[in-house]
């Protein structure tokens, strides 16, 4: 190893991870990074030689290995090969890329959109590109880290809203003087807690206090709206957000990131943003993925209404039984068990019955507030969620958190 002092502030930090990291697995609770051997779709996994049900993935509509979207990808491979030559301003666009964007553009009701590797690449790109010195960026207390590092990167003033409260965004816009610019920004579905950010007051303040207005799609795409469309068809409000952000890699079984909004817009992103300009071009199989799913979710409406059912007797069972879910509205669940302890606990009773669920502990969320992030899909069958619903309480109740 080099010369570093032994006991230096790094090392320090590598050492307390890792002793935490120890301590966990001598106990038999450390989750984190599960390998998964097999998927055979949204709903089931194979994990340490087990068939498990899956309660913690993001493909909401159960696109995960749909022979449409497998089939395109597969083409593209045979097509254009495996990767890029480079990144989109020199030779690394596709017609593959250009037709992805037109349908992202078109699916949200949009007049342009540009795509980027990763959700997070977008976030931080989007938000520093647009935003800089002497601006004012207003973004809820609850919003993915992405934002949070974006809006840090862009050098404006960076002030938080309490969570979905609309008077308090309506304070913070107040205190910006009237002639600096404003971006307020939220994700649409939040993450961590399910719940759906107020549009429609949102949408009014951004107006009345001209503040541009941005949202995190991340949950809502293929959940929200009768098409799918998301957070603006959920509220029947097309047209009244600037900056439509998503991402290629939850309802969408790929991966990369968009924003779509006016073309202008569009333009100068694809001009000034660094993740654009010096960042390899979208793989072709995945932009193939990414493009079919957005077909199928518009050929296969019924997709929609069977995660709602199955999301109202997700939701609802665990309510019943006497849980906590907060205000949790949407296919995300958070399953409140109050300390650490007692969602390590909850987590390894419902892996031994075979549902893949996993725990959200400190720092992740603030200590006292540790649960299971359960997420709900419309891959799931009736008697599945009937048999993870029994599970669940029986533990909760065992455990003692209900
Ligand atoms: C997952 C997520 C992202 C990041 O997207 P990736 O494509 O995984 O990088 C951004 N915002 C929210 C709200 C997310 O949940």
């Amino acid at each position: 190893m080099g010369s570093h002092k032994a006991n230096d502030a790094v090392s320090q930090r590598i050492q307390a991870m890792t002793d935490r990291a120890n301590d966990m697995k001598a106990r038999g609770v450390y989750f984190y990074n599960m390998p998964v051997t097999e998927v055979y779709d949204d709903a089931t996994v194979l994990v340490n030689g087990r068939r498990m049900g899956m309660y913690a993935s993001y493909g909401y509509l159960g696109l995960l290995g749909h022979p449409r979207i497998a089939a395109a990808a597969k083409a593209a491979i045979d097509k254009y090969g495996t990767g890029t030559n480079g990144v989109r301003t020199l030779a690394g666009t596709l017609d593959l890329h250009n037709e992805l964007e037109e349908t992202i553009a078109d699916f949200k009701h949009a007049e342009a959109a540009v795509t980027y590797t990763s959700g997070y690449a977008t976030n931080l790109s989007v938000i520093s590109t647009l935003m800089g010195r002497g601006d004012w960026v207003l973004s809820d207390k609850l919003n993915h880290a992405s934002i949070v590092d974006g809006c840090m990167m862009s050098g404006a003033l960076f002030r938080r809203f309490k969570h979905n409260d609309m008077a308090d965004l309506e304070k913070r816009l107040q205190q910006a003087p009237s002639d600096v610019s404003k971006l307020v920004i939220a994700d649409a579905v939040f993450s961590m807690d399910g719940d759906i950010i107020d549009l429609p007051k949102m949408v009014e303040l951004c107006q009345k206090y001209d503040a541009w207005l941005m949202m995190d799609e991340a949950h809502s795409v293929g959940v929200l709206g009768k098409t799918g469309r998301g957070i603006e068809e959920h509220f029947d409000m097309f047209g009244t957000v600037d900056i439509k952000m998503g991402t290629l890699s939850k309802t969408i079984p790929s991966v990369g990131g968009y924003v779509a909004g006016k073309k202008d817009m569009i333009d100068y992103l694809r001009h000034a943003s660094r993740a654009y300009i010096f960042s390899a071009a979208l793989p072709p199989a995945q932009a193939a993925a990414a493009m079919e799913s957005f077909k199928v979710i518009l050929d296969e409406p019924w997709r929609i209404e069977k995660l709602w059912k199955n999301t109202h007797q997700f939701l609802g069972g665990l309510k019943d039984a006497g849980f906590d879910t907060l205000y949790s509205e949407t296919a995300v669940v958070p399953i409140m068990c109050g300390d650490d302890e007692r969602a390590y606990e909850l987590t390894a009773a419902c892996q031994a019955k075979d549902l893949f669920m996993l725990p959200v502990v400190s720092p992740a969320v603030p200590s006292g507030l540790a649960r299971l992030r359960s997420t709900i899909t419309a891959a799931h069958e009736t008697k599945d969620i009937a048999y993870a619903l029994d599970v669940i309480a029986e533990a909760g109740k065992e455990i003692g958190i209900i």
